[in-house]
């Protein structure tokens, strides 16, 4: 990589052209171009790599955070997608010359023609820096910070006396400054230590300390001055301390809100802005519930709610406990609007799917049966046949299918699309299958060419390292419908791509099911005529969930293995990582020695593998050393496509024995003969994953194959007891609930770096009773106006429209 030295202004330049272009295009016009532009998240992350090497350390940061948070951006939301370009166009504007950036630059005060929309600099003291941090936090505008909730509220008007303080109670007191202390600590930190008492003679004193933050604390409060201070009293060595309490000068007390921290933005500092913007914009913002809706159900305005619970002071003990366990109305509004709109945005996308043509695709039962038993080595399960039957008879008419397949890992999801792909060809029709990573698209591009090989069909593999002169001659015979069957990633929705008489779209592993119908859409040629969609996860979502997220799609399930496939014997131990010596370490040496392969995965320490790689490095150095007999391989992220085949190929035929690798081989890869897989920091995996992870293993009828867990966490902690119910079940349903009641829906669709997750508010283990009632009230709404064209639902389509991304929803003209 060249030095940064070497290279002149004209190359940083045009690095950061190629990155600012498609951002700049993307957002015109509102960001409508968004959705115009293929494969945007991948073009930013290959720019940004670019202007990396050409940045200063800090700046590279940065930008490695934002490349990171690129990560899946197909998959995410309008709203998020259109956040990180805001992103992104802020840090172009940030790397180059041209400062401050726009967005961040201060506004003339008031922004009311903005709107919700406008930047938080129009807040009282947010200036460029502060603005930046908020970003950083994914609070851009000011919306964001009606948003942005408390994690706890603390009533701070009833004060105690000094006498009263009590250890363990959270309490409020007003007194004056007696001393004013201010010592470095070891390590050269700073601690500043107040000493109140109601008047400078009075004996009982209250020891206030800080550890950070203390500069203005000095300069605030020095001896004699009057202040008040909240937080939780401690007998601490023979006096009375609150450490980090709330401090002020006296004052008439109110009721104090904690939101979730952002680095160098005071706490006070966030609650100040919030409250700004609530007063200053709540106004704006529009009513999503029919307001003869929200007075049925006795919810308050969304205005009235965001008041509540951002501003209000004169709430009551009742209700400050209701907002604390979310029970409040206030609260209660926020999330049953959630559900509300989800569920309308996935019935609205239902009624459009099925408002349109499609080829129609008939097989005689026995034609199927003989079909499939001349190409899959294997007899299908009774799963897989449930399946195939009800994909035959979606297919078989004129409206497009629109169907989930659920199944979990190693079902056996692929012979499914498979049987379905033979039943479109057999139509004259063609078919795509769209894979998340390039190499499981090469995987079912071997798989079905090899069972197609008996059905004389042409399969064609695209994907974004195909080269370009290989890359034309697929285009071309695609066109000709002479490989009717394509498969590849995303690559495949590139404009020059175009497949006659498409008559299926199957998306596999795609846990967002917006993508796959914006691709659907995008494929579609002639006016009024979609293809059948068959959508393939092995995510375990709990039945709860699938109602919310996937009610606009049939679903199959494949409940059933395929015969003679063991579970992996799961066994936790403790210690993080494979040490010289453990048992981890024995465990393995048998099983190599009993000439068996084995993966050992290992997390990342930083977010992103994107970011830094250095860890499976040193831990593929440290295994060579501890199992010099061994063939040690290594897989990552950040190594070219063909290298990853290589390494995957070497495993796959045992010239490789262990295998290092990252999560990259979480999704669908399939190498039935490996039987062991050891996952080091357990406990830093989602419990989802882990499941999927050692889905990779045990593949093949009758094999033993055995998952080793290693944590670092106590036997008494609860990542322990996490890691314990994967020891103990394999049935990934039961972990799914499981990983429900431990976490919430938010995190099971991983939706943590895609800034506003789509269930902010509401979470089924509390709002279940709620989702019903969205539903009966959108059966009611949708009975009177189908798609919404009456004057009246105006806001709420355009809302609709606005956080779900519209034109699929609505315009059929999308892509
Ligand atoms: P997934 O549902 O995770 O995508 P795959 O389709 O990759 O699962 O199938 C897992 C493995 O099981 C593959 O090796 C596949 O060939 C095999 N398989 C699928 N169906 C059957 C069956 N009915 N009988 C035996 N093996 C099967
Ligand atoms: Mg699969």
């Amino acid at each position: 990589m060249p030095d940064r030295e070497d290279i002149g202004r004209g190359d940083f330049g045009r690095a950061l052209q190629a990155l600012e272009r498609p951002l700049v295009f993307a957002a015109r016009d509102n960001f409508s171009g968004i959705d115009d532009v293929t494969d945007l998240g991948g073009t930013l992350q290959r720019a940004s790599r670019r202007l990396e090497a050409l940045l200063s350390e800090e700046q590279r940061g940065t930008l490695g955070d934002y490349a990171a948070a690129l990560d899946g951006f197909e998959q995410l939301d309008r709203l998020s997608r259109t956040r990180l370009v805001a992103r992104g166009l802020r840090l172009c504007h940030q790397f180059s010359d041209r400062r401050p950036a726009p967005r961040t630059a201060p506004l003339p005060q008031g922004g009311a023609e903005l709107g919700l929309r406008a930047p938080t600099t129009v807040l009282r003291g947010v200036g460029p820096v502060v603005a930046e941090r908020l970003a950083a936090r994914e609070i851009l505008v000011v919306e964001d910070l009606l948003f942005l909730l408390p994690r706890s509220y603390r009533d701070q008007r009833q004060e105690v006396s000094f006498e009263a303080l009590r250890d363990g109670e959270v309490a409020t007191i007003s007194g004056v400054v007696v001393a004013a202390r201010s010592r470095r600590m070891r390590g050269g930190r700073r601690m500043v230590e107040l000493e109140i008492a109601e008047h400078l003679d009075a004996p009982t004193r209250l020891w206030c300390v800080w550890f950070h933050g203390v500069v203005g604390i000095v300069k605030r409060f020095d001896k004699g001055s009057a202040v008040r201070v909240s937080g939780q009293v401690k007998h601490y060595r023979d006096r009375l301390q609150m450490t980090h309490p709330d401090i002020s000068a006296p004052s008439a007390g109110a009721i104090r809100r904690r939101y979730p921290d952002v680095p160098g933005v005071a706490p006070g500092k966030i609650e100040a802005l919030c409250k700004e913007a609530t007063r200053r914009f709540a106004k704006e913002l529009t009513e999503l519930l029919p307001v003869a809706l929200s007075e049925a159900l006795e919810l308050p305005t969304q205005q009235a709610a965001l008041e509540t619970i951002h501003l209000a002071n004169e709430l009551d003990g009742d209700e400050l406990a209701a907002l604390d366990a979310a029970s409040h109305p206030a609260l209660v509004r926020l999330a049953f609007e959630e559900l509300f709109a989800l569920q309308l945005a996935v019935a609205l996308r239902r009624r459009q799917w099925s408002g349109h043509q499609t080829l129609v695709c008939t097989i005689d039962d026995q034609q199927l049966s003989d079909d499939l038993e001349r190409a899959l080595p294997f007899a299908l399960t009774g799963a897989q046949r449930r399946a195939i039957d009800q994909i035959a008879v979606d297919m078989a008419r004129s409206e497009p299918m629109h169907r989930l397949l659920q199944g979990d890992v190693g079902a056996g999801k692929t012979a499914v699309a498979f049987a379905a792909a033979t039943i479109a060809l057999r139509n004259g029709g063609t078919v795509l299958l769209m894979a998340p990573t390039e190499a499981l698209a090469a995987q079912h591009h071997a798989v079905l060419s090899r069972w197609g090989h008996a059905l004389g069909m042409r399969v064609g593999l695209l994907t974004g390292s195909t080269k370009p002169q290989l890359r034309r001659s697929i285009v071309a015979l695609a066109s000709a419908k002479q490989v009717p069957l394509l498969i590849g990633t995303q690559a495949l929705l590139s404009s020059d791509v175009e497949l006659p008489d498409l008559a299926l779209a199957i998306v596999d592993e795609q846990h967002r099911f917006g993508v796959s119908q914006r691709a659907a859409l995008r494929l579609r040629r002639d006016a009024g005529h979609l293809p059948h969609l068959l959508v393939m996860t092995a995510t375990p979502i709990p039945r709860t969930l699938a109602l919310t997220v996937y009610g606009d799609l049939d679903v199959s399930i494949l409940d059933e293995k395929p015969p003679g496939r063991l579970p992996p014997t799961t066994v936790l131990h403790q210690g993080g990582v494979i040490e010289q010596g453990s048992a981890a370490h024995a465990e393995l040496e048998r099983f190599l020695a009993a000439k068996e392969r084995a993966f050992v995965i290992c997390p990342l320490i930083e977010r992103s593998e994107k970011i830094d790689v250095s860890d499976v490095i040193s831990t593929h150095q440290r295994l060579s050393a501890l199992f010099p007999q061994a063939k040690v391989g290594l897989l990552h992220g950040q190594m070219s496509a063909e290298q990853r085949a290589e390494q995957i190929a070497g495993f796959g035929n045992g010239t490789i024995d262990l295998l290092v690798s990252t999560t990259i081989v979480e999704v669908g890869i399939d190498l039935p003969g490996v039987n062991v897989m050891v996952i080091e920091h357990a406990e830093r995996f989602g419990m989802a994953q882990l499941h999927q992870l050692r889905g990779r293993i045990g593949r093949r009828a009758g094999s033993v194959s055995s998952c080793l867990l290693l944590c670092a966490a106590e036997q008494e902690s609860a990542a322990y007891a996490r890691l314990r119910v994967l020891a103990e079940s394999a049935d990934g349903f039961v972990i799914a609930e499981a990983d429900l009641d431990n976490r919430g829906p938010g995190e099971i669709f991983g939706t943590r770096q895609s800034g506003r997750p789509r269930m902010r508010f509401a979470d089924l283990r509390h709002h279940l009773s709620l989702l019903q009632d969205a539903r009966d009230a959108i059966d009611t709404l949708l009975k009177r106006d189908p798609m919404l064209r009456d004057q009246e639902h105006a806001a709420i389509r355009q809302e609709i429209e606005r956080r779900f991304g519209g034109r699929t929803i609505f315009g059929v003209e999308a892509g």
